[in-house]
């Protein structure tokens, strides 16, 4: 009986080694088997054959019968695993980013304050962009980067060759396309795994609330005081942050406005519009080419902390930088008694 179990064995662990498929050597050890039993079933007891085979038809069924308990429990505890492990995977594999992802976001993994926990954070966060300017390329250029998820960006301009001195997300081949589909080109190309969605249009009252109560974040770097208002009146009726960065000639200034959460909006700061001639615009009193850069640089940062939760986002102060003569300094901004947007907050 042992002698014909090696052969069986024998010639599956053949088949094995030959390349033979799982089901091949199942089926050569069931035709040893079968062949087995049919030979003791058959011939009479005094047969060499049934001799050579073990002799007892009772032996054999016992060795099957304890050969079948052991596979049926093997095969339950897998089936049993197997469930066990289904049923935590599909979180796990939406949470979880890819090699590629570990490899491309490694310099923020290794980061104590972002790790592979922040750069969740940031593949999960939605971000809208207002404005794909001077400081909306750079915000749009490191926030692709730093891959965050979903980057929404809204503007109605078209690329025009004086954009070129400073607004580095666009090239010559650009010009007179639509700022926001030239910007949407150049993100995805920077970075596949990550959503950007082109607003071809200039925010308003009518569409600005519902647009941003689509993000958990808004960064400005628009340049009109209307605009900024209308932006800031859609952040505070959706209750979303916002982080305004704003550039003139030399000078740029950052903060983050969140009255939601005690801290000050845009029109606790400017409540109403300068008079013409005191907050120029950039077409009309110039700026220098790597300033939006530089702040623009620094609103990416902002968004990156506010998504994180790391260091301490500029809330409740604002940030100016002169590049005239390299200084910054900070200054503390507070929420204004009685103001007309964020008043009843
Ligand atoms: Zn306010």
């Amino acid at each position: 009986m042992g002698l014909t179990l090696i052969l069986i064995a024998g010639a599956a662990v053949a088949l094995r080694l030959l390349g033979a498929s799982r089901g091949a050597q199942g089926a050569v050890v069931a035709i040893g088997l079968a062949f087995v039993l049919l030979v003791q079933l058959t011939l009479p007891p005094s047969s060499s054959l049934r001799m050579a085979t073990g002799g007892s038809l009772t032996n054999w069924l016992i060795l099957l019968t304890l050969l079948a308990v052991v596979g049926f429990y093997s095969f339950g505890i897998k089936a049993l695993r197997q469930r066990a492990e289904d049923r935590v995977e599909p979180a796990k594999k939406t949470d979880r980013l890819s090699e590629t992802e570990l490899d491309r976001y490694a310099r923020h993994i290794v980061l104590r304050e972002i790790g592979g926990p922040g750069q969740q954070k940031l593949r999960k966060a939605r971000v809208l962009v207002v404005g794909a300017g001077g400081l909306g390329a750079p915000v749009l250029q490191y926030l692709a980067a730093a891959g965050v998820g979903t980057i929404g960006v809204i503007d109605d301009d078209t690329v025009s060759l004086s954009n070129l001195q400073r607004q580095v997300l666009f090239s010559e081949d650009d010009l007179g396309t639509a700022k926001v589909f030239a910007a949407q080109k150049r993100l995805k190309g920077l970075n596949p795994f990550v959503e950007v969605l082109p607003y071809n249009r200039r925010i308003s009252d009518d569409n600005g609330a519902e647009l941003v109560a689509d993000f958990d974040l808004v960064l400005d770097g628009t340049d009109s005081f209307a605009t900024r208002a209308v932006v800031n009146r859609a952040c505070v009726a959706a209750g979303v942050p916002l982080v305004s960065g704003a550039i003139g000639q030399w000078e740029g200034q950052v903060t983050l406005f969140d009255p939601a959460h005690g801290d000050p909006c845009y029109a606790c700061l400017f409540p109403e519009e300068p008079a013409d001639g005191l907050a120029p615009s950039c077409a009309e009193a110039g700026v220098v080419g790597a300033l939006p850069g530089i702040i623009g640089s620094m609103m990416a940062a902002e968004a990156i902390k506010e998504i994180t939760g790391a260091g301490q986002v500029l809330r409740g102060s604002m940030l100016i930088f002169d590049a005239l003569y390299g200084e910054s300094r900070k200054i503390k901004i507070e929420r204004r008694v009685g103001c007309a947007v964020c008043g009843g907050v």
